[in-house]
């Protein structure tokens, strides 16, 4: 018996921080010339930001990219000195600290224009920005109505040595490959004026995961990977990992932690919502909707235990659920993975999302804080 297995803890996302060097070295390959912005909000999507950054910056991505100020400040208080962008912002946030520690700022408002250039003032020494163009998301960015007079103040403010616009940047929609392609034309016209009005920026960046994969000329200066970096595809089309090049990071798992033989008739879990058709064995997992498995997911989806899969049953409780293994001759203690590399008989991070009529992206940046993250470096 694999001694791990043995010592392993009850519950458990084991992050392959290999795997992330390898999703980065292929993808950097797949879109070179562009360079790759490794994006680790959220917590590196639920892996651990500075973890994955470190990893992702050895595999060749030369920014990060984060959403909230203090995410950013926490990596550069990790030591990670990597280019990096914060681009959402509380109305109330105070950009001096980020312009002090080499923060690009994403600016998305004429209003967070002018707040940048106050910062450079109390740090002294120049906001480093990237205009954010809305181009048709609607979401965050600067409105088109606003490009015009936000690329003139941004002008005047470099010129006075207040800012510099190190980049433009869009999101896109992915709403359709025409929408996406509407959007890139938006985002060169919005370049084009503000190249013409004077800034010169480094980068200019526009597609996300989906985009750099299958959209090659959105990939411009710099594509910004999110959820690539974590090994999931970005489609919830049936795209596997495999198909992409990708190696899944996380694995979910945890161990048996009760195991029940119930007779035909026997109802299982709150709400005996599901019944025993047969006499049956279940094994009970340690892991519920506390930990991230969604609720939604009750009586759909499925783990792996020895490499053969069984089904959840009944309904997925605070802090564990029901599957039914049959005869399988599964113990109390064995291991039972909820989501890794397919490649190992695992349902996927994408089964969990169509399971819980959700995506991949929901079920790995939600696991909950009990479960503990263990990270492997390649042996
Ligand atoms: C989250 C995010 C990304 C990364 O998207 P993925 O689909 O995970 O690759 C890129 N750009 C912006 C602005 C984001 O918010």
């Amino acid at each position: 018996m694999n001694p791990r297995h043995v010592l392993a803890p009850f519950r458990e996302a084991v992050v392959d921080l290999g795997a992330v060097r390898h999703n980065v070295r292929h993808l950097a390959a797949t879109v070179a010339p562009a360079r790759i912005m490794a994006v680790v909000k959220a917590d590196g999507y639920g892996h651990g930001a500075a973890a994955v950054a470190r990893a992702a910056l050895e595999g060749g991505a030369d920014w990060l990219g984060v959403a909230d100020l203090d995410e950013a400040i926490a990596l550069r208080g990790a030591g990670i000195d990597a280019p990096m962008l914060a681009w959402l912002h509380d109305p109330a946030a105070r950009f001096a600290p980020a312009v002090a520690r080499d923060i690009d700022l994403g600016v998305s408002s004429l209003a967070q224009l002018e707040a940048a250039a106050e910062a450079a003032t109390i740090a002294d020494r120049p906001a480093n920005v990237h205009l954010k163009l809305d181009t048709g998301l609607s979401r965050n960015g600067i409105a088109a109505t606003d490009w015009a007079p936000a690329i003139e103040r941004a002008v005047e403010l470099e010129r006075a040595g207040r800012v510099r616009v190190r980049g433009l940047f869009s999101h896109l929609a992915n709403a359709s490959p025409a929408e996406d392609a509407a959007q890139l034309e938006a985002f060169l016209r919005g370049v084009e004026s503000a190249e013409a009005a004077g800034l010169a920026p480094e980068v200019r960046h526009l597609a996300s995961t989906a985009a750099a994969i299958r959209f090659p000329e959105a990939r411009l200066d710099m594509v910004r990977i999110g959820i690539g970096l974590y090994g999931v595809p970005p489609y919830g089309d049936g795209t596997t990992a495999a198909e992409l090049g990708l190696r899944p990071v996380m694995t979910l798992r945890g161990r048996i932690a009760a195991v029940r033989r119930v007779e035909e008739g026997t109802g299982a879990s709150y709400g005996y919502t599901w019944r025993a058709s047969r006499s049956t064995t279940l094994a009970l997992v340690p892991l519920g909707y506390a930990d991230g498995v969604p609720r939604q997911a009750s009586g759909r989806g499925e783990v792996a235990i020895g490499g053969r899969r069984h089904p959840v049953v009944g309904r997925i409780a605070m802090d564990q659920f029901l599957v039914d293994v049959g005869d399988e001759d599964v113990a109390v203690g064995d291991e039972v993975v909820l989501f890794g590399d397919p490649g190992t008989g695992a349902p996927s991070a994408d089964d969990w999302g169509d399971a819980a009529d959700s995506i991949a992206y929901e079920i790995v940046t939600r696991i909950g804080p009990r479960v503990p993250r263990t990270h492997l470096e390649p042996s």
